[in-house]
C-alpha cells in the first residue's frame, strides 16, 4: 500500500518546518503529497498562497485575489517547501487551489464562469508551482441529503445556470423540477406498508428500472446531473492536459452507495480523469460521513412519516443504498464505534462496488479520513479500515490529513505502507 498524504493546512510547513515534515514523511514511506487549500492566514488576514499573474484571467468576469503584504513571507516559505518536496522526489498534487469560491455569482457548476475562471486559476497555479504533478477536484457534486435545510440539499439545483444548461442539452427543465417536487412529496407520504413492501420485494437492477419507468422525468434529472458533472470535470481534464499531458486530473466523489445520487457515475468520471478518489468516510454527523448520511435520512423519514419507527426507517435506508450496518437498529447506535462486522462486510462491499464500477485499481486512490466534524473514528477503527482496504486489492489512498494526525494514527498508517 502506497498512501498519499494530504496536507490540509499548508502552513504546517511554516509552523513545523518544511525540512522536518519532508524528512518525516519520506522516512515513513510517503512518496506523494496532496496540498490544499492554497490559503494562508496571519492574524485576521487571509489570502491565496501566491500573487496572481493577471494575464491568465483575460476573458474572466472576476479577477483573482491579490496576495496581501502580510502574507508575502508565508507565500515564499510555502513556495520553497513545494520546491523542496519535489526535489526530494515527492509527486505533488493540489486540492482546492482556488479554482472556485473566489467569486459570488453562485457556486453552481453550470455557471460558465466556474470553468473559465477555474481553468485560468489552474494555469496560474501551475505557472507558480511548475513542479505540480496534478490537481484533485473535490466534487463538484449535486446535493444528496433529504434533511430539510441541509447544506447539501438533494432537491437542487434549479438556478438560471442549470436552466441554461438544460436548454443546451435539450432537457425539459420544468419537468425535472416537477419530478423533484413529486419526490419530495412522496418522501413525506411513506406508509409502513409501502416501506416494508419496498424492503421485502426489491432485489435487482430492473426493480430500479421499474421505479424509474414510473417517473421518467426523475431519471432525466439524474441523467442531467451526471452529464453536467461530466462536462465540468471534462473541461478541467482537457485544460490540464493542454498545460502538459503529464499533469494529472483527479476527482473525489462520494462513496459508491451515494455517488449516483450526487450525479456521479464512476465509469464515466473515469473517462475524464486520471484517477478518482471516492470518499471512504464513515463517521457519524459532520460532513460527508456514511453514518451521518444514514442518520439524517432515517431521522428525516421518521419525522416526516409519523407511523414510521427508527428500525423501519433504517432498514429502508439500507435497502435504498444497497448496504447494511450489522447490529444497528436505532439512531443512537450510529454514534457508537463501528463494529468488526462493518469492516468485514460493509466496507469490502462498498470497495468492491467501487472497483467494479471503475475498472483497474490503479485508477482509484480513495480519500480516507477520521472525521470532518462529527464523531471521530478511533485508531482501532482506522486499523480495521486499513486492513479492509489492503484486503480489497486497492493499492493506494489519500490520508486526510497531516495536521490532524496523532502520533498513534501515524504509527497505524505506517504499518500498512510497503
Ligand atoms: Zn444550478
Amino acid at each position: 500500500m502506497r498512501p498519499v498524504m494530504f496536507m490540509g493546512q499548508i502552513q504546517a510547513f511554516e509552523n513545523d518546518g518544511a525540512d522536518y515534515i519532508i524528512e518525516r514523511l519520506w522516512d515513513g514511506g510517503i512518496r506523494e503529497l496532496v496540498l490544499g487549500d492554497l490559503i494562508l492566514r496571519q492574524g485576521d488576514t487571509q489570502g491565496p498562497s501566491f500573487a496572481p499573474n493577471v494575464d491568465f484571467y483575460q476573458g474572466c468576469e472576476k479577477q483573482p485575489p491579490q496576495l496581501p503584504t502580510d502574507l508575502e513571507a508565508s507565500s515564499r516559505i510555502f513556495g520553497d517547501a513545494v520546491k523542496a518536496a519535489a526535489d526530494k522526489g515527492f509527486a505533488i498534487y493540489f486540492h482546492d487551489w482556488g479554482q472556485f469560491g473566489w467569486f459570488e455569482s453562485g457556486s453552481c457548476l453550470n455557471n460558465p464562469e466556474q470553468v473559465r475562471y477555474g481553468l485560468a486559476r489552474t494555469r496560474d497555479t501551475f505557472a507558480q508551482y511548475p513542479d505540480t504533478g496534478g490537481f484533485v477536484l473535490d466534487g463538484p457534486e449535486y446535493g444528496y441529503e433529504i434533511e430539510p435545510g441541509h447544506r447539501s440539499d438533494i432537491f437542487g439545483c434549479f438556478c438560471r445556470h442549470c436552466e441554461n444548461k438544460a436548454r443546451e442539452l435539450g432537457c425539459d427543465f420544468a419537468a425535472m423540477q416537477e419530478a423533484a417536487e413529486r419526490l419530495r412529496a412522496r418522501l413525506s407520504a411513506l406508509s409502513p406498508a409501502v416501506m416494508r413492501g419496498f424492503i421485502e420485494t426489491q432485489t435487482g437492477p430492473f426493480d430500479a428500472v421499474d421505479l424509474l419507468l414510473q417517473e421518467p422525468a426523475l431519471f432525466d434529472w439524474i441523467r442531467f446531473k451526471t452529464t453536467c458533472i461530466e462536462h465540468y470535470v471534462g473541461a478541467f481534464y482537457r485544460g490540464v492536459k493542454e498545460i502538459d499531458p503529464k499533469v494529472k486530473l483527479a476527482c473525489g466523489p462520494r462513496i459508491s452507495a451515494f455517488a449516483p445520487l450526487t450525479g456521479y457515475n464512476y465509469r464515466r468520471l473515469g473517462e475524464v480523469t486520471d484517477f478518482i478518489a471516492p470518499k471512504l468516510y464513515f463517521w457519524q454527523h459532520g460532513i460527508d460521513g456514511l453514518k451521518g448520511t444514514v442518520f439524517r435520512y432515517a431521522k428525516t423519514l421518521v419525522e416526516l412519516n409519523e407511523e414510521v419507527d427508527e428500525g423501519l426507517a433504517l432498514d429502508f435506508v439500507f435497502k435504498l443504498f444497497g448496504f447494511t450496518m450489522p447490529g444497528v437498529r436505532t439512531l443512537d447506535e450510529l454514534s457508537a464505534p463501528l463494529n468488526e462486522a462493518f469492516f468485514r462486510e460493509t466496507v469490502p462491499g462498498e470497495i468492491a462496488k467501487m472497483i467494479f464500477r471503475t475498472g483497474p485499481v490503479e485508477r482509484l486512490k480513495p480519500w480516507v479520513g477520521l472525521h470532518h466534524g462529527g464523531v471521530r473514528i478511533s485508531s482501532n477503527e482506522l486499523e480495521l479500515l486499513l486492513q479492509a482496504i489492503v484486503a480489497s486489492g486497492l493499492q493506494s489512498l489519500i490520508y486526510w490529513h497531516y495536521s490532524d494526525m496523532s502520533e498513534e494514527e501515524w504509527q497505524v498508517l505506517q504499518g500498512f505502507i510497503s
